[in-house]
C-alpha cells in the first residue's frame, strides 16, 4: 500500500513541484544573498577609500604630524574597537597609529605593501581575527610623499546581515518546502479526478456494461480529450462487440439450417427403410448441402484473409469488358428462365490490373443478386463505362424492390440480409466479399436504391 503511494502518479507529481519551487527559492535566495552582501562590501570599501583621501589631504596640507593626529582622532569618533589606522613607510616600519590594543592580530602584509609600492591604487584584504572569526576588511593605501595607510574597518554590519540572513533563509524555506507540497499535492489530485474517472468507468466495464461512458466535463482539456477518445474507443468497441455476437449468431444459424436439413433427411431414410435409389438420393442431397457449407466456409474465408490484407490474389493486365461479358453470358439463361429483361452494354476493350477470378466472382454477386431480388416482368441492366481519369465503373442496375434507407450501408456486412430477402436463397456473404475484394483492387462498390423502384449498384476499379 505504502509502495503504491509512493508510485502514485500524485506523489511524484508533488515532489517534482515542491522540487522545483524550492530549488527556485533557493536560488532567489542565493541571488539575493550575493546582491546585499556585495552591496554592503562595497560600502564599506567606499568609507575606507574616504578615510584614506582625508588622510592624503591632510598628509599634503599639515604633514606628518597633522596625520598622526588624524588617526587617534578619527579612531576615537569611530570608536576604537570598529576601526584602526596605521601609517608606515615604505619598507613597512609602523611609525604612527590609531589604539591598537583590540586590533593586535592584524600584522602589516610585506606582500600587501610591496604590490602597493609596485603598482599603486589601493589593495584591500578581508582578515579574520579573535576566537569567532571576525571580519575585518584592510586597505593599503599610498597616502603621498613616502608614507603608507594601512586602514582597517570591522565588518561587524555584514556580520549582522549573514545572522540575520541564515534564520530567514531557514523559516522561509521550511515554509516554502510545506506550502509548495501542499499545493502541490492539492493540484495534482485535482488534476488528476479525470483520470481516476476514465480508471473508474474502465474497471466497470464488462461484456454487460459496454454502454458505460466516463463523463465529459466539456471544457475541452486534456483530460477532457483523453474522456472523449476513451467515450469514441468504447463506441468502437460496443458496435465491434455487437457485430461479432450478430455475425456468430448468424453462422450458427445458417450453419444450423443445412446441418438439420442433412440430419432431417438420413433420419427419414434410416426410419422409413428405404431402397437403394432413396439412399442414393440422400447421397446427392447431403453432398448438395454439404458443397453450399463448404462454399460458405470457403467465402468466409476469403472475405477475413482479404480484409486482413492476406488474401491470395495475383494481379494481371485483365479485359474488363471480356470478363463481364462472359459473366452476363453465364447469367443469360436465368435471366430468360425468370423473364427478366437482361440488357449489358459494354465498353469496347477496358483493361486494368486485377485478379481475373476474384472481380469475376465481385461482379457474378451484383447480377446474381439484381436477378434474384427482381421479380418477373422486370429489367436487369449492365453496363461497363470507361472514365479516363477515374477508371472503371461496372453498373448493375435493376427494377426490383430496392432496399430500404437504413439497410443500404448495412448490406455489405457479412452474413446481413433485409428482412424481406430471408425467403429466398443465399448466405449475405455476396456483397460483402465483392467490397472485400473490389477495395483490395483500390476501388470500391456503392449502392443508390429506392424502396419499391429498384437499385443501381456501382463497382469502381481503378486502372493503374
Ligand atoms: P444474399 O443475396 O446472399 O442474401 P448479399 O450479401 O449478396 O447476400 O446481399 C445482402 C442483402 O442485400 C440481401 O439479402 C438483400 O436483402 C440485399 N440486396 C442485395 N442486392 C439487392 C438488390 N439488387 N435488390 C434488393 N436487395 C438487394
Amino acid at each position: 500500500m505504502k509502495l503504491v503511494f509512493l508510485r502514485s502518479l500524485a506523489f511524484r507529481l508533488t515532489l517534482w513541484y515542491a522540487g522545483i519551487f524550492s530549488l527556485s527559492s533557493c536560488i532567489a535566495f542565493v541571488f539575493f544573498y550575493l546582491l546585499v552582501s556585495q552591496t554592503i562590501l562595497q560600502r564599506i570599501d567606499q568609507d575606507l577609500q574616504d578615510k584614506a583621501g582625508t588622510f592624503s589631504a591632510v598628509l599634503s596640507g599639515k604633514g606628518i604630524a597633522g596625520v598622526k593626529n588624524l588617526a587617534v582622532m578619527e579612531a576615537r569618533a569611530a570608536g576604537e574597537k570598529k576601526i584602526f589606522f596605521r601609517l608606515l613607510y615604505p619598507d613597512g616600519e609602523v611609525f604612527a597609529s590609531s589604539h591598537m590594543a583590540y586590533w593586535q592580530q592584524i600584522r602589516v602584509e610585506k606582500e600587501a605593501v610591496d604590490q602597493l609600492i609596485n603598482n599603486g591604487g589601493a589593495i584591500f584584504k578581508t582578515v579574520a581575527i579573535g576566537p569567532s572569526d571576525q571580519k575585518v576588511r584592510v586597505l593599503y593605501h599610498y597616502a603621498g610623499r613616502g608614507v603608507l595607510l594601512q586602514t582597517g574597518l570591522s565588518m561587524e554590519t555584514y556580520a549582522h546581515f549573514f545572522a540575520a540572513f541564515k534564520k530567514v533563509f531557514g523559516v522561509t524555506m521550511a515554509i516554502v518546502v510545506f506550502l509548495s507540497a501542499l499545493f502541490g499535492w492539492f493540484m495534482a489530485v485535482k488534476a488528476l479526478s479525470g483520470v481516476a474517472r476514465i480508471t473508474e468507468t474502465a474497471e466497470g466495464i464488462s461484456g454487460q456494461t459496454l454502454s458505460a461512458r466516463v463523463p465529459e466535463t466539456g471544457t475541452n482539456d486534456e483530460l477532457d480529450c483523453l474522456a472523449r477518445t476513451f467515450n469514441k474507443m468504447l463506441n468502437r468497441i460496443e458496435r465491434l462487440v455487437k457485430s461479432i455476437v450478430e455475425m456468430s449468431d448468424n453462422i450458427a444459424h445458417d450453419l444450423k439450417s443445412p446441418i438439420t436439413r442433412i440430419r432431417g433427411t438420413a433420419e427419414i431414410t434410416l426410419l422409413e427403410k428405404a431402397d437403394v435409389g432413396e439412399y442414393q438420393a440422400m447421397a446427392a442431397s447431403t453432398i448438395e448441402e454439404a458443397d453450399r457449407l463448404l462454399d460458405m466456409i470457403n467465402t468466409m474465408l476469403v472475405i477475413s484473409r482479404t480484409d486482413a490484407g492476406a488474401g491470395d490474389y495475383s494481379f494481371e493486365q485483365t479485359d474488363i469488358s471480356a470478363l463481364v461479358t462472359s459473366a452476363c453470358d453465364l447469367f443469360l439463361p436465368v435471366a430468360q428462365d425468370r423473364q427478366i429483361d437482361f440488357q449489358f452494354t459494354i465498353d469496347q476493350e477496358v483493361k486494368a490490373q486485377a485478379d481475373k477470378a476474384m472481380i469475376q466472382r465481385a461482379v457474378s454477386n451484383l447480377i446474381d443478386n439484381a436477378l434474384k431480388y427482381t421479380p418477373s416482368g422486370g429489367r436487369v441492366s449492365v453496363a461497363v463505362k470507361h472514365k479516363d481519369r477515374t477508371g472503371v465503373f461496372i453498373e448493375v442496375s435493376d427494377t426490383g424492390r430496392g432496399i430500404d434507407p437504413v439497410d443500404r450501408e448495412r448490406i455489405f456486412e457479412r452474413f446481413f440480409r433485409c428482412d424481406p430477402a430471408r425467403g429466398q436463397g443465399g448466405t449475405g456473404l455476396g456483397l460483402s466479399l465483392a467490397r472485400a475484394v473490389v477495395r483490395e483492387h483500390g476501388g470500391d462498390v456503392m449502392v443508390k436504391s429506392t424502396p419499391g423502384q429498384g437499385s443501381l449498384f456501382v463497382m469502381t476499379l481503378p486502372l493503374f
